[in-house]
């Protein structure tokens, strides 16, 4: 596995074919984390030809439809698939409050229509802030505002990466992303001059919009951001987009974005 993050949706709840709901695959290593599983994820995975038992870390943000509800049919498939059942225990972290939705989610359907008796186990993982060991990994977890959303940071190779769910610009959201050398960032709450005031405090070498509720013109935010001081690059993200964490400081338009 190469050493990247991949944006397999860089959307909203607004059904727009060409940006399912926001969720990033990380792979390092021999790990594979999910951070959020919304509208079109779980077939986003089928069709990059990723099975139910290539993913066993599931981060949820927070529990907007918008980054969860695809767990409906990623469990469902998981338990009755006949071209492929998953065989290995899934484990979903999350907010406080994780194990009250999820358990909801099982009510609503059954549980056994999601997760059956036997083939695989379903952990839960309530995570505070703070660090927590995922795989061979640890991971940060931060609050953001708004309230019951958290945003997630990880070291690999002396790269530190930043990942946000939703999140409104905030002193929390500049604290969370200070140091950090690639983010990838809710772009859709804040406005496009918080935007710019985020990368101009952050100093991030490299920032990619995400969770897009309007387009960006990556041009003119680069050129407003480099004349108010700011010497990293923007990267309005589409889906598929992915970035290797070897070159993740890079400013080179031309590495690492890839569809
Ligand atoms: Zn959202």
């Amino acid at each position: 596995m190469s050493d990247r993050i991949v944006l397999l949706g860089t959307g909203t709840c607004q059904l727009q074919p060409r940006r399912i709901a926001s969720s990033v695959l990380i792979e390092v290593g021999d790990l594979r984390v999910l951070f959020d599983l919304g509208r079109g994820v779980a077939d986003r995975l089928a069709a990059r030809g990723l099975r139910q038992d290539d993913i066993e870390h599931v981060i949820l943000s927070h529990f907007h439809p918008d980054h969860l509800s695809d767990l409906v049919p990623y469990l469902h498939a998981a338990s009755h698939s006949r071209i492929d059942p998953r065989s290995r225990d899934l484990h979903l972290y999350g907010p406080p409050g994780l194990t009250l939705r999820v358990q909801g989610i099982l009510d609503a359907f059954g549980a056994p229509s999601l997760v059956p008796e036997e083939g695989f186990e379903l952990h839960l993982h309530e995570l505070a802030e703070g660090k927590h060991r995922i795989g061979p990994m640890d991971f940060t977890f931060c609050e953001l505002p708004p309230a019951g959303n958290q945003g997630v940071r990880f070291t690999w190779e002396g790269t530190t990466v930043a990942l946000t769910g939703d999140s409104e610009f905030h002193p929390q959201e500049l604290a969370f992303l200070r140091g950090v050398d690639l983010a990838v960032v809710d772009a859709g709450h804040p406005t496009e001059s918080e935007l710019v005031e985020l990368a101009i405090r952050t100093r991030i070498p490299r920032i990619i919009c995400t969770h897009l509720y309007g387009e960006l013109d990556g041009e003119v935010l680069n050129a407003r951001a480099s004349r108010e001081g700011y010497g990293g690059e923007l990267v309005v993200g589409e889906d598929g987009f992915e970035f290797s964490l070897e070159d993740a400081s890079s400013t080179t338009p031309s590495n690492g974005s890839v569809r």
